[in-house]
């Protein structure tokens, strides 16, 4: 599960859980209900884009 994933944002240096990731939608067109992207809870930068719909 990718909840388990810790990501490290490369402005500020935070290892941040997935888990305790902000999410926020995605721009550029991409379904909202699929993807969303995954924001360090510190300095606001983008870390990931993750798809969260489907099977
Ligand atoms: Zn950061």
């Amino acid at each position: 599960m990718i909840d388990t994933e810790t990501l490290r944002c490369a402005t500020c240096g935070r290892a941040v859980a997935v888990a305790d990731a902000h999410r926020r939608e995605t721009y550029g067109g991409l379904d909202s209900d699929a993807w969303q992207t995954l924001c360090c809870p510190t300095c606001g930068s983008r870390l990931k884009t993750v798809f969260v719909g489907g099977e």
